[in-house]
């Protein structure tokens, strides 16, 4: 294997290697642990509308760590998802996790990311928001440096395709 895809494997390889790490696991639940903590202080509003998982319609572009969609991906109450779903909510402009049935309900709740977990469409919300995704990011990034694993920011849906095209080409 050579050039991108390669890269992209290994990439992929060492992220899911890493998010099975004792260490990285226990960090990323301690930093979710204190994300519900200062939500739940801070109480903002949250109807459960599910509009911010359909990012067009939202003008909302959902950013993760490659690590973090590594560990969302393979916790054992993540369904897989086919590079086919992935493209058919690319089409319709929303999340691959948004629950088909409810339609606006996160199908991977106790899973999901630190920027589902830090964004709310609350106005009154907008600069605390922002200072906890920024910390948060700032741990990760901290996380990343002392165990050093390669850092890559990437969309959400991008992050995804690139951990399924590498489970599709090692095998
Ligand atoms: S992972 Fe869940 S909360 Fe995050 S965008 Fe997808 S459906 Fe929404």
């Amino acid at each position: 294997m050579s050039g991108v895809a390669g890269e992209d494997a290994d990439l992929a390889r060492r992220w899911r290697a890493a998010a099975a790490d004792p260490e990285v696991d226990a960090a990323i639940r301690a930093m979710h642990a204190r994300i519900e903590e200062t939500v739940a202080q801070r109480r903002p509003l949250c109807l459960a509308s599910g509009n911010c998982c359909r990012f067009e319609a939202f003008g909302h572009r959902l950013m993760v760590t490659g690590l973090e969609a590594a560990w969302t991906a393979t916790r054992p109450e993540t369904p897989s998802i086919s590079l086919q779903q992935i493209d058919e909510a690319r089409r319709e402009g929303r999340c691959p996790h948004l629950d088909s049935r409810e339609g606006r309900l996160c199908g991977i709740r106790g899973a999901r990311p630190m920027p589902c977990r830090t964004f709310f469409c609350d106005r009154a919300a907008t600069d605390w928001q922002r200072e906890l995704h920024e910390s948060c990011l700032g741990e990760l990034k901290a996380l990343h440096d002392r165990l050093g694993i390669p850092y890559r920011y990437l969309e959400w849906r991008d992050a995804l395709a690139l951990l399924v095209n590498s489970e599709v080409t090692s095998r």
